[in-house]
């Protein structure tokens, strides 16, 4: 099974750009149909919805950024963003974790799912 993790934060960004692409598709679609006002309106408002939808994720993504940590890579030694417990390196996809239990244990996205029952496991009070 090949899945190919990628950092967050760029994972969000090129989400947030893929929809003012399909914003700006949907809006030029309607100019096929100038013919209709009410369904190039339609058109327009989804173009529009799009784009708007896109300016959230990017907001979004300003939010999220404040509150990753700024690590500097071991690998590449560059500064990269960590999201979460487990995140990539955004330079050279160098999984980093923040959680010293982790350390040295193979990459996997479902930590930060599983976050409270991992924690709880490894901590028996
Ligand atoms: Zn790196």
């Amino acid at each position: 099974m090949a899945k190919t993790y990628s950092n967050k934060i760029n994972k969000i960004r090129s989400f947030a750009l893929a929809m003012i692409f399909v914003g700006f598709v949907i809006m030029y679609g309607g100019i096929f149909f100038r013919e209709s006002p009410i369904i190039m309106l339609i058109f327009i408002s989804l173009g529009m919805i799009a784009l708007m939808f896109s300016m959230v994720v990017y907001f979004w993504i300003g939010m999220l950024s404040t509150k990753a940590v700024v690590v500097t890579c071991p690998n590449c030694e560059k500064p990269t963003k960590i999201l979460g417990r487990v995140d990539m390196c955004m330079h050279c996809r160098e999984p980093l974790t923040l959680d010293p239990d982790l350390e040295g244990e193979e990459f996997n996205e479902d930590y930060n799912k599983k976050n409270k029952a991992v924690r709880a496991a490894n901590k028996p009070e």
